[in-house]
């Protein structure tokens, strides 16, 4: 928007109005893709310049490139985030956010109910680089800050898990975090930025899987982190000796400057295309899916063959009160249903004709999945048991279809 706007806009008409800031030759309305790996520079000096970071001219790819750029800025815009990292996946942004953070001696505290890959990332893929991870009880501050120690790098969650469902206090934990002197890192995947302020909230770094909401209609995959620059990094061994320079802004230094351009996991053109696309219809299509899944609920808990429906948005959700307090009105559109075995959940799930038999999370369809015998499949009983992933358990991610077709869909393959 034009810089003397002084009312600030509302989430969803900052997404359609964030400009770009050099004006298209042919007054394209959308940023176009700038497909390009290198750009040209027009003397030594001015080459000089770019790759020691005196100016931001645009050099090569993987460091940025101006599609990428505009889509970082329109989350920064919306957010108010102090940096914006826009990368090739959710896992990318994660794995980028740790490898800024951790060191050979260094300790992660998180909960054993973290998305498969983080807890393999975190358990197999760090430990082997002498990199311990703990794992508490979210849900029980206590246990969080007697977890942490010197070497705590960070404090990892997932907003609401998934598919446990549990809501963590994140401001009694940011309280703790910001005594103890380490991050408090947020998988917000689950409620878009639209909604849930995370910063509010006290989260200082936050990490959302965009292939889900953000990409509309899972055409992409995608990651971004965002950066309030509201932790201390002269706490942080490995920030320190950046903090001198950027205070508060050595987290983002060392991961844009250093580590993103070491793994080489920059989000592409073609993709920031499509999830600036996704952005523009976020809130629109996030409303509609969290109120569907608020109905279905409600609907689902009365049908016979359904045991449980666990979905914070419900009033008798033990976390409800909770998450009313940090996300507001709506609880995601994702929610579980138990049933009377895994025989049970095989045989309702063969039978629907409307939603996906699919992993991933807030496609426009709606997809549904036994989390147990595929996203955990192939970990022992016993590590599927310590992170409570139940055998009579189906996850839903409810999309944009009519809730009485949902509704029809789900009773039909429960009927005898
Ligand atoms: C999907 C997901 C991820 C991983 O994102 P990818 O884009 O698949 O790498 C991480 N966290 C949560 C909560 C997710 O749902």
């Amino acid at each position: 928007m034009s810089t003397n706007e002084t009312r600030q806009l509302a989430a969803e008409s900052q997404l359609l109005h964030t400009d770009y800031p050099a004006p298209d030759a042919y007054r394209s309305l959308s940023m176009p893709v700038y497909h390009a790996a290198a750009y040209e520079f027009d003397n030594a000096d001015q080459m000089e310049a770019a790759f020691t970071g005196r100016t931001h001219d645009f050099a090569y790819s993987r460091l940025t490139n101006p599609t990428v750029q505009h889509f970082e800025d329109e989350v920064k815009a919306v957010t108010g985030a102090a940096d914006v990292m826009a990368l090739s996946s959710g896992m990318a942004a994660i794995s980028n956010v740790f490898m800024s953070l951790a060191y050979a001696g260094a300790n992660i505290v998180t909960s054993p109910h973290i998305f498969g890959n983080t807890y393999a990332f975190f358990r197999s893929t760090l430990a082997d680089f002498g990199v311990e991870t703990r794992f508490c009880d979210m849900t029980d501050p206590a246990a969080v800050e007697a977890a942490i120690d010197d070497n705590t790098c960070g404090v990892f969650l997932e907003i609401i898990t998934n598919p446990q469902m549990e809501v963590a206090d994140l401001r009694a934990l940011s309280a703790i975090c910001r005594r103890k002197g380490t991050p408090l890192v947020a998988d917000t995947t689950i409620i878009p930025f639209t909604v849930f302020r995370a910063a509010e909230c006290g989260v200082d770094i936050e990490v959302v899987s965009s292939t889900k909401y953000i990409s509309g209609g899972a055409t992409t995959l995608g990651g971004l982190v965002l950066d309030y620059a509201t932790f201390d990094c002269t706490r942080s061994r490995r920030l320190a000796p950046l903090a001198a320079k950027f205070g508060r802004g050595a987290f983002s230094a060392k991961m844009r400057s250093e580590i993103m351009r070491n793994l080489g996991a920059y989000m592409t053109p073609h993709v920031a295309y499509m999830q600036t696309l996704g952005l523009e219809t976020l809130d629109v299509r996030y409303t509609r899916a969290a109120g569907s899944c608020l109905e279905l609920a409600r609907r689902l808990r009365t049908l016979p063959g359904i045991e449980k429906v666990n979905y914070t948005g419900l009033e008798e959700n033990p976390f409800h009160a909770l998450s009313v307090a940090q996300f507001g009105s709506t609880a995601g559109a994702m929610m579980t249903v138990d049933l009377a075995s895994r025989e049970a959940c095989f045989r309702m799930i063969d039978r629907l004709r409307l939603i996906r038999r699919a992993t991933n999370l807030f496609d426009n369809k709606s997809l549904a999945i036994h989390p147990a015998s595929t996203i955990f499949g192939t970990f022992t009983e016993e590590v599927r048991r310590s992170m409570d992933i139940s055998q009579q358990t189906i996850r839903f991610s409810i999309g944009l279809e009519n809730v009485d077709d949902l509704f029809e869909d789900i009773r039909q393959a429960l009927a005898e």
